[in-house]
């Protein structure tokens, strides 16, 4: 070996280990140690709609939470600060629908903060407004959508806002988001108090997940969350 490969391998093994833009597959993944189940296939008791605070009305059926156009968004009983959650969603193909009206939901950190979900394969629409996106306010870094018909996952880590003595914002909401294993938001600041739709009002310090209706029905499973102690 010449001395300037010798170099290249040293250099190689010194080099810092770079985190990596992917995980292993949580399609089906067991909830852990610590987690709150919200929907284990049969039972939406955890849930209830936007507003009148009814019983969950969407469909239950193949272990399945199906979103029953016309019946408001779901909102967890339950609030959260910061956490870790898992969801996965199956797009059914609305082959005659276009941009935002083929197979559009969304899931909502706090109520209130948009990862949005759309059959955006090989189906364009406006910017921040892909399956993926922060809606309104960035895209992923990557497109992560499978074709439709098959399991995608959301793997999310939230850090909530905190607040000054003022009860204003100081630092804004954080968020992670893995799509099908794929990194899509590193760690990214939240500059809104609310994206479209969401239930609007004073930022909180806790609040809900909201799986919004928006006329598709989109079938969520395997939906769990870790709450996470907040540091300071
Ligand atoms: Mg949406």
């Amino acid at each position: 070996m010449k001395i300037r490969d010798m170099l290249a391998v040293a250099l190689f093994a010194l080099a810092p280990v770079v985190a990596t833009a992917h995980q292993k597959s949580t399609l089906m993944a067991k909830p852990p140690k610590g987690a709150i189940v919200l929907f284990d296939g049969k039972d939406a008791s955890k849930w209830h709609h936007r507003d009148s605070n009814d019983e969950c009305k969407w469909d239950i059926a193949d272990g399945c939470l199906i979103v029953k156009p016309g019946q408001p968004d779901l909102v967890t009983k339950e609030e959260f600060g910061d956490y870790k959650l898992h969801i996965e969603f199956w797009l059914p193909l609305l082959a005659n629908e276009k941009s935002q009206g083929r197979c559009n939901s969304g899931v909502y950190q706090h109520g209130r903060y948009e990862i949005q979900v759309l059959d955006s394969y090989n189906n364009p629409t406006y910017k921040f407004g892909g399956c993926g996106a922060i809606y309104g306010q960035k895209d992923p870094d990557k497109d992560a959508i499978k074709p439709p018909e098959q399991w995608n996952t959301y793997d999310i880590t939230f850090r909530a806002p905190r607040f000054g003595p003022d009860g204003k914002v100081k630092e804004f909401p954080r968020i992670t988001v893995f799509h099908n294993s794929i990194k899509i938001h590193d760690n990214v600041e939240i500059k809104v108090s609310n994206t479209a739709s969401g239930l609007g009002g004073e930022q909180p310090a806790t609040g809900p997940i909201l799986l919004q209706d928006h006329g598709a029905p989109v079938r969520y499973r395997n939906i769990w969350i870790v709450p996470i102690k907040a540091k300071a």
